[in-house]
């Protein structure tokens, strides 16, 4: 197998890459999102793959890693927060720009698949990604096949009831699903920071909250300490049912240090296990786990989105 080129089509920009054989990044370029507007949307993704190819001087395989998921109905992408994407048979719209056969997954799948093949969890069988960031979200890769599910929504977690919910986790947040409670109404970064207020302190972004918690600010490390124990209670919801070696963090929250040892630590009281052995790490790749993940839907073993 040849080069390859992993696209992360993100609602601001787009980031894309070419790989080689090894996994190292060998060229990247990167454009801003034409923000509601499809048809530049297929242009300008297919304009950086022939960029790159150009630089580059390969013909590769390409993978894209966009919002939402490709309905299993019609093929056409929905659930996208991009939303001009949605209703739009976009994996066909780029096969005709582009003239091949391309892959295409799941953000937080393509995050977990990287992760999984060269990342944080390499040489493990089971890999959860987690997605705590604007949203929650996640992705499982199966011995670096990443496991789509019969309604395209494996590893959706965020969207599960929080589990055990004590006096402080009411009265039980409305998410914009149309539901109440949902695990991303209180694991989000802006979840975070709505406890904060709630519990007295002014409205600042989750990133601020971690770092006076770090500085010992009572509030703050009172706020963390409830978002860890909810983030144990949801994980441990996870682990009973597909038992992951490992579990990566990503987005906005995974830069938390304290998360780590604290997470680790409170999970086995939820886990019906006398022992827990999985490991619940920060991902390897960071804000590259996109284009990289994009990339590995062309790895022998990974599953595209049907
Ligand atoms: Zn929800």
């Amino acid at each position: 197998m040849g080069a390859r080129i992993g696209i992360d089509l993100g609602g601001t920009k787009i980031e894309a890459a070419v790989l080689d054989a090894d996994g190292r990044v060998t060229h990247r370029a990167r454009r801003a999102t034409p923000a509601g507007q499809y048809d530049a949307t297929v242009a300008t993704v297919a304009g950086l793959v022939k960029t790159l190819e150009a630089e580059a001087r390969v013909r590769a395989s390409v993978g894209v890693a966009t919002p939402g998921a490709r309905s299993l109905v019609d093929g056409r992408i929905k659930n996208a927060n991009s939303t001009c994407l949605n209703g739009r048979p976009l994996k066909e719209d780029l096969e005709r720009a582009l003239d091949r056969e391309i892959r295409m997954a799941n953000d937080a799948n393509c995050f977990a698949l990287s992760e999984a093949v060269d990342g944080a969890g390499a040489g493990a069988s089971v890999v959860f990604g987690v997605i705590l960031g604007t949203g929650v979200g996640g992705g499982v890769v199966v011995d670096r096949r990443i496991v789509t599910g019969a309604n395209a929504i494996a590893g959706e977690w965020g969207h599960n009831p929080l589990p055990l919910p004590e006096t402080s986790d009411h009265p039980l947040p409305l998410c914009y699903c149309g539901r109440r409670g949902c695990i991303e109404t209180y694991l989000s970064g802006p979840a975070l920071a709505a406890d904060f207020a709630k519990a007295g302190a002014e409205r600042v972004d989750a990133v601020e909250i971690a770092r006076r918690a770090e500085g010992g600010e009572p509030r703050a490390v009172a706020a963390m300490e409830r978002y860890e124990v909810r983030l144990a209670r949801s994980l441990a919801g996870v682990i009973n049912i597909i038992d992951p070696d490992v579990i990566v963090l990503g987005g906005g929250l995974s830069n938390v240090a304290r998360l780590y040892p604290s997470v680790t630590r409170l999970v086995p009281g939820f886990v019906f296990s006398d022992e827990v052995r999985t490991r619940i790490v920060p991902p390897a790749h960071g804000d590259a786990s996109g284009v990289r993940g994009a990339a590995w839907l062309w790895n022998e073993a990974a599953g595209e989105v049907r």
